[in-house]
């Protein structure tokens, strides 16, 4: 082959990186389908059309421009006569990529309940690109809008809300939320800043904080001690405007952290001094707040993420396997090739149905129409989802990277490294693994999860249209339950096993719901890959069809 010959095939290759990538996603357009009905769902079609197209155009550029080290953001510490500012300063593009992310409404929406549909296909969208420097401060303003919306007293409500929910960029506010101090991020409950009560309704912070991403926000989400207490029972949360007058309320920016990913966004340490702040909801149920509506958001929308950098990332591997050429065929023609893009599409298309499964949650509970059984499965899911799709990221996101070779290692070849660096943060940020396992355990101890948990899956399961297949997931479920009620009513044994357990049962759970919607490629390869204790692929006389099948969806 000549040089040319083989540069035209990565020609082609990029060329086949769709215009519109939400109305050629058939999964989810279907799982929308299923889910939404008139109005709602023509809107949806048609403003997840316009932002797809979007990010294509404008973010996809400016992001592969501003994630360059030497276009990252910059700290501003004083203007040009002295005076303090506390600023952050970014490359031009990275405003243009905000201003598209922000006309989607995928913020914006916040304003009203229940647009949980909307805004997870719209950060999926963005998600394409990675993280994008974007998708981490909608997230956060998101959860502060929310927070707002639903526990803050009406004086507080009505003076931050509207500027986070304003789907103008230029004019927009923006949200940032503070939990981590330096001494531990899993352990919120060792907390040490503090807060003040000035017996006016506000309060003055006074601590460090650790993590903070969104550094340039104009309102910060603050969890602080209130009083001589300890642990998570004296934490209150609250907002903290940037400025005060003009200038900046009561704190000082560090530096700003080099990252491995999410390079885009700058995230810093902050030292606040008598900082200003606004109660959000009864400042001893802080901890719930912070939890309940603030990080249960970020787990919700990481997973939401993670399962945008699978569906790129499967993109990317799928296409490129079938224009390059290496001992004479396109490398699709490799059984090794070929098991990878299938590991990958299935990984992609569990976690999309999971996603989505816990985003009905989600928009029940934002709408107030959930019951108390949605709210015990959206408490085991959204920690499941998270824990498991963040995971499956950085693996299929490293999948696609092998797919193209050498190529795949470079920043300017392809997206993938990116997104591979963005995954493996998405796995630590809003939740560890290992707190996002002990937290479903605590919970399925205390509340009667489990059996909801067994019921919606079994209910999932009859719809499903292999019967061999619903059989199959049946069993081993049922088997698997059993594990993880040792493991609840067993502390030693919980605490040895239940990551193993809850991963499996995630995958598990991915499976049935792509069983449910028919997809019995994608379910049976989850099955037999990623949750059949002793599966021998050299036994499976289904193998080489299932995969076929699953490279060609
Ligand atoms: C790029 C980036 C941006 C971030 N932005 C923000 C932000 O804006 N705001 C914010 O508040 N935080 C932010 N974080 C912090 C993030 O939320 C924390 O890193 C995370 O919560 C973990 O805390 P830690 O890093 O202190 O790890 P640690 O809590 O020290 O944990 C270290 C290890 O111990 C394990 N571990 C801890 N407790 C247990 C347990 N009970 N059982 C088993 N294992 C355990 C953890 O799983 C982990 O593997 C950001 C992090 C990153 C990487």
């Amino acid at each position: 082959m000549s040089y040319d010959e083989a540069r035209s095939a990565l020609d082609e290759w990029r060329a086949a990186y769709p215009e519109d990538p939400f109305s050629t996603d058939e999964r989810l357009r279907a799982i929308l389908n299923g889910a939404l009905k008139g109005k709602r769902k023509r809107a949806l079609e048609a403003s997840a059309s316009t932002f797809a197209r979007a990010m294509v155009t404008v973010v996809g550029p400016a992001a592969a421009r501003y994630e360059q080290r030497s276009h990252l953001p910059e700290l501003e510490r004083y203007d040009g006569v002295g005076h303090r500012r506390e600023a952050v300063s970014f490359d031009p593009a990275y405003h243009e990529a905000g201003a598209a992310v922000w006309a989607s409404e995928v913020v914006a929406l916040s304003r009203l309940p229940g647009r949980a549909y909307e805004q997870a296909t719209l950060l999926y969208l963005l998600s394409l690109e990675g993280e994008a420097g974007h998708a981490c401060p909608a997230t956060c303003t998101i959860g502060l809008a929310r927070a707002l919306r639903r526990r803050a007293d009406a004086s507080v409500r009505e003076r931050f809300l509207a500027p986070l929910v304003d789907p103008h960029y230029a004019q927009a506010q923006r949200g940032a939320q503070f939990l981590t101090e330096v001494q531990g991020g899993s352990d919120v409950g060792a907390n040490a800043c503090v807060a003040v009560d000035e017996g006016d309704g506000s309060y003055r912070i006074t601590g460090e904080k650790w993590f903070c991403s969104v550094a340039d926000a104009d309102q910060f989400f603050v969890t602080a001690r209130v009083g001589d207490t300890t642990g998570t029972a004296g934490l209150g949360s609250f907002v903290v405007p940037r400025l005060i007058d003009g200038r900046p309320n009561g704190f000082t920016l560090r530096r700003l952290k080099d990252k491995l990913g999410t390079r885009g966004l700058a995230s810093g340490e902050i030292d606040f001094a008598d900082a200003r702040a606004w109660p959000i909801g009864p400042v001893d149920e802080g901890f719930k707040t912070a939890v309940s509506v603030v990080l249960n958001t970020s787990r919700w929308m990481t997973a939401v993420g993670s399962t945008g950098i699978m569906r790129r990332a499967v993109l990317e591997a799928r296409a490129y396997a079938r224009v390059r050429r290496a001992f004479g065929v396109t490398i699709e023609n490799f059984a090794d090739v070929r098991r990878t893009v299938a590991d990958m599409t299935a990984q992609w298309a569990g976690a999309l149905h999971l996603v989505f499964a816990l985003t009905a949650m989600e928009d029940r509970i934002d709408d107030e129409t959930a019951s108390e059984n949605d709210r015990l499965y959206h408490r085991f899911l959204v920690n499941a989802t998270k824990f498991v799709a963040s995971r499956q990221a950085t693996s299929v996101a490293r999948a696609g990277i092998e797919v193209l070779g050498g190529n795949g290692t470079i920043e300017e070849f392809s997206v993938l490294p990116r997104l591979y660096r963005d995954a493996i943060v998405y796995e630590s940020w809003e939740g560890t693994h290992n707190v996002l396992v002990a937290q479903v355990l605590h919970d399925l101890r205390r509340l009667a999860i489990l059996d909801v948990v067994e019921a919606r899956l079994l209910t999932v399961l009859e719809g499903a249209s292999d019967a061999t297949l619903a059989g199959a997931l049946r069993e081993r479920l049922v088997a698997m339950l059993l594990t993880v009620r040792r493991c609840r009513d067993d502390e030693e044994f919980g605490a040895w096993h239940f990551r193993d357990a809850l991963e499996q049962l995630g995958i598990l759970a991915e499976a049935v719901y792509a069983a449910g919607a028919g997809e019995t490629p994608a379910a049976t390869h989850l099955l037999y890959e990623y949750a059949t204790p002793g599966y021998e692929a050299a036994s499976d006389a289904g193998l080489m069809a299932r995969v076929s099948a699953l490279v060609g969806s």
